[in-house]
This record gives C-alpha cells, structure tokens and sequence, in this order.
C-alpha cells in the first residue's frame, strides 16, 4: 500500500486525498450523530451536555468550513508523499504489528502534544482571528470536528511531518493518525458523555471538557489527555458554563456543576 502511494503522480494523490478525508469526516460524523443523538439516547445511557439549540446557520456554516478544510488535508497530502518521493522520509518494510502497535501509540500522543501546542498558539493574540471560525460554534457539533479557518486547517494537518522526519514509520500507523484524529475530534465535539458517571472521568470526559472549551473560550487546551492542560493550569471548572447555559435556556443550573 505505501509502495503504491508512493508511486501516484502529485494529482492522483491529491485526489485521493480529498476523497479520504471527505469519507473520514462524513462517516465519522454521521456515526457520532448517530450514537449521540438516537442509539445512547434511546438506551438512556449518558446524557447531552449542552441543551442550547443549534442553529442551521450554525450547521451550514461547520459544512463549509470544513469543506475547505477537507481541501487542505487532501491537497495537502502532497507534503508528507512528496518527502516520501524526495528520501526525505522512509516508510518501515514489513514491520511487525508490535511495531506497528508502539508507532501508533507514539503518533497518538505525539498528535495530543502537536494539538496542544498549535491549540496555545491559536489563542494568542496575534494568532487568535486564525482560531474565531471554529469558536463561532459556542454549542459544538460532530460537524465541527473539521470547521477551521484555512491556516487553522494548514497547522493541524502538518501533525505527521515531524514524526516522519524523525523515524520510517509504517504506513498502517501513519494511516491511522487521520483516522484516530478525527475519532477523538468527534468524541470532543459530541455535546454528549457517553458514561454512568456525570462529570465522566478519564477519556470519556473529553467531551465535557471540549465542550467546555466551545462554551467558555479561555482553558481546556488539549484533547483526550488532560495532562497538558493540569500542567500548564489551564483546566476550566466543571461549572464554567452553567450560568451561560442557563441564561440562554431559562432554566436553573445544568447537571454540569456537579
Ligand atoms: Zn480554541
Ligand atoms: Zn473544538
């Protein structure tokens, strides 16, 4: 598979490219719409985070942000097959699938610190009209996952560059970051936590506290990990959004502030 990737001409790859990411947000998107809004509802396990109506706008404006984001990952996808093609990168041959295991696991955390960092740098001053598409969606959606501002788009699709600077990773684990990128994106944007437990604890409170993100703007900076975010003390109280939320619906507090 990485042979054949490698041998594409630039506009195949591209088309390719485009063709990928469309798939990964439409199907993950449509999955988490569907867990979110019908399947975990119905079983009555979780609950929504965020009562507050989306607006069509809201929806048609995520649809074309991330239409061009899509563009931008897909074309982009010229940068890592043209450091392939240049012997700037290598991809591993035949490599064991222990290997293959650790190397995702390495691009898994790599991709929380990569977002991290480029998240910080979006909230700057300089940086910040770059990041204030995809904060437009105070409510988060499963179709926000890839609303971004064009240069917003450039920073985050340039998470494997380094890393295939660095080592021939195999192709398996270099396809697989896009796929587990846009799994977590989703699980962020959701407005929804899947758990028994409210607030949820460990991976599954990573909708909470994206949603958070969304509602509050200041804090919360990383992913799935939490790590970053207590290190730096940047972590946002689990009641941040309440009386917000509560001013918009009219109702007291949610069950957020426990
Ligand atoms: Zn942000
Ligand atoms: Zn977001």
């Amino acid at each position: 598979m990485g042979e054949w990737f490698i041998a594409q001409n630039a506009l195949t790859v591209m088309a390719v490219g485009v063709a990928f990411f469309t798939l990964l947000y439409a199907g993950t998107g449509l999955l988490s719409v569907l867990l979110s809004r019908v399947v975990l509802p119905h079983i009555g396990h979780g609950r929504r985070l965020d009562p507050r109506p989306v607006t069509g706008e809201q929806l048609r404006r995520e649809l074309r942000a991330s239409a061009s984001s899509i563009l931008i990952f897909g074309i982009g996808l010229v940068v890592p097959w043209g450091l392939l093609r240049l012997g700037w990168a290598g991809l591993a041959v035949d490599p064991p699938w222990w290997q293959v295991a650790i190397e995702i696991g390495v691009l898994f955390l790599w991709n929380e610190l990569h977002f991290y960092l480029n998240h910080r740098l979006l909230h700057t001053r300089p940086m910040r009209r770059f990041h204030a598409m995809h904060h437009r969606s105070h409510v988060p959606t499963p179709w926000s996952t890839y609303a971004f501002h064009p240069v917003e788009a450039a920073m985050l699709g340039s998470v494997p560059l380094i890393p295939m600077l660095l080592h021939d990773f195999s192709f398996a684990a270099l396809m697989t970051l896009p796929v587990l990128s846009i799994a977590l994106n989703n699980l962020g944007h959701s407005n929804y936590e899947a758990s028994r437990d409210a607030p949820a604890r460990g991976w599954l409170g990573a909708s909470r506290r994206h949603h958070l993100h969304h509602a509050c703007y200041h804090g919360n900076y990383g992913f799935l990990l939490e790590v970053f975010d207590r290190m730096f003390g940047s972590v946002i109280p689990l009641d941040a959004a309440d009386r917000n939320i509560a001013r918009h619906t009219g109702h007291g507090t949610t069950e957020v502030s426990r």
